[in-house]
């Protein structure tokens, strides 16, 4: 029996990376899928990529920074398919790296503007939806950088941990209305997120970072599926406000 059959699945950032991989197990599952992402052409492919698993899965171009246009997402979602069961709050980005001291502002407030308001923005109307149903699950992706600092990057850093008390808070508000709230917290994953860094392959930069995970290796976006798939079931019915850590050691050191 499929995981997910006929549950409605919203994942931001599903075109590329984690969220891909993500809405591709999700599709196997047989979900509802609707993807939010940023438009561009290359993106097409990826839609129909996911379409060989479950044509039932659809793209909304979105900018989770943007609280109208987040709203009007999942209103379109519940107009499509009644409900929103499952919501993915996934879409980051990396952003500038420079000290604390010589960060620019604007290059703050785009990180935070995405990987933390982002977050509220889609939690504000998942949950809003959520309470009326008097049942969901949402699970954000945070990061072990939301745990531990990390030189150079202060924003994402301050983000992802803004991530994990999000998560906690409403956790809290939301447990005995059915509604459960985690958040995944991955190592280093091989996705495009680390090209736009500037990690590229076989680099000292890159040496370094493997350095810094026990298990000397880069995780997968499918390993990060997992552990989505693993908190969108009832396999994890008694966790709600945890942080699932899958960092191949990094933060056990
Ligand atoms: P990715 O491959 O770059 O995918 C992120 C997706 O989100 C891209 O399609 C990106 O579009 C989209 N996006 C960016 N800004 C957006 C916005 N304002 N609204 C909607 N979509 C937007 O990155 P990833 O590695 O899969 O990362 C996914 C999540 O995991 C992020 O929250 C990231 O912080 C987190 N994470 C990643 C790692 C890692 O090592 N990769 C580790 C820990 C946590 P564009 O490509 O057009 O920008």
């Amino acid at each position: 029996m499929k995981l997910l059959n006929d549950k409605t699945v919203f994942i931001t950032g599903g075109l590329s990376g984690i969220g891909k991989a993500c809405a591709i197990l999700a599709a196997k599952e047989g979900a509802n899928l609707v993807i939010a992402d940023l438009d561009s052409d290359t993106k097409e492919n990826i839609l129909e990529e996911i379409k060989t698993h479950n044509e039932n899965a659809q793209f909304v171009a979105c900018d989770v920074s943007n609280f109208e246009q987040v709203q009007s997402t999942i209103q379109h979602i519940v107009k499509t398919f009644g409900r929103l069961d499952i919501a993915l709050n996934n879409a980051g980005i990396g952003g500038e790296a420079h000290f604390t001291g010589e960060m620019p502002e604007s290059a703050w407030a785009k990180v935070i503007g995405v990987n933390l308001t982002g977050v509220f923005n889609c939690m504000r109307h998942e949950l809003a939806q959520m309470s009326i149903q008097k049942q969901g699950i949402i699970v954000n992706m945070s990061s072990i950088l939301g745990k531990v600092g990390f030189s150079s990057s202060c924003h994402y850093v301050a983000a992802k941990h803004g991530v994990l008390g999000l998560t906690q808070t409403a956790a809290l508000e939301y447990a005995e209305n059915n509604i459960r709230i985690n958040a995944i917290c991955p190592g280093f994953i091989a996705t495009p997120l680390l090209v736009k860094g500037g990690i590229s392959h076989h680099s000292e930069i890159e040496k370094n970072i493997l350095h810094l995970h026990p298990m000397k290796r880069f995780g997968s976006a499918e390993e990060i599926a997992n552990g989505f798939l693993f908190l969108c079931t009832d396999q994890s019915s008694f966790m709600t406000g945890s942080a699932l850590e899958i960092d191949g050691g990094y933060l056990a050191q």
